[in-house]
């Protein structure tokens, strides 16, 4: 089943979300590992710049689950 690890990942992405949304909108940068404002764009301390990849990710994250639960309903 192809959507299977698509849909794990999306999950694990969500997650990640989540875990932001609830510890004040802060993200860890990948590059210090600090957490910092999750609205900047640079990381303060290190000044790794955040692309929008991430944002996009997120809702084909949503798109794919609501694919699959569309798949199982219907
Ligand atoms: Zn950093």
């Amino acid at each position: 089943m192809v959507v299977l690890p698509a849909l794990v990942q999306a999950v694990v992405v969500l997650r990640c979300d989540l875990r932001n949304l609830l510890s004040m909108k802060t993200k860890e940068c990948p590059s210090c590992a600090m957490e910092i404002d999750a609205d900047s764009k640079e990381c303060p301390i290190c000044q790794y710049e955040f692309s929008e990849i991430s944002t996009s990710y997120k809702w084909i994250a949503i798109l794919l689950i609501i694919v699959f639960l569309l798949y199982i309903f219907f």
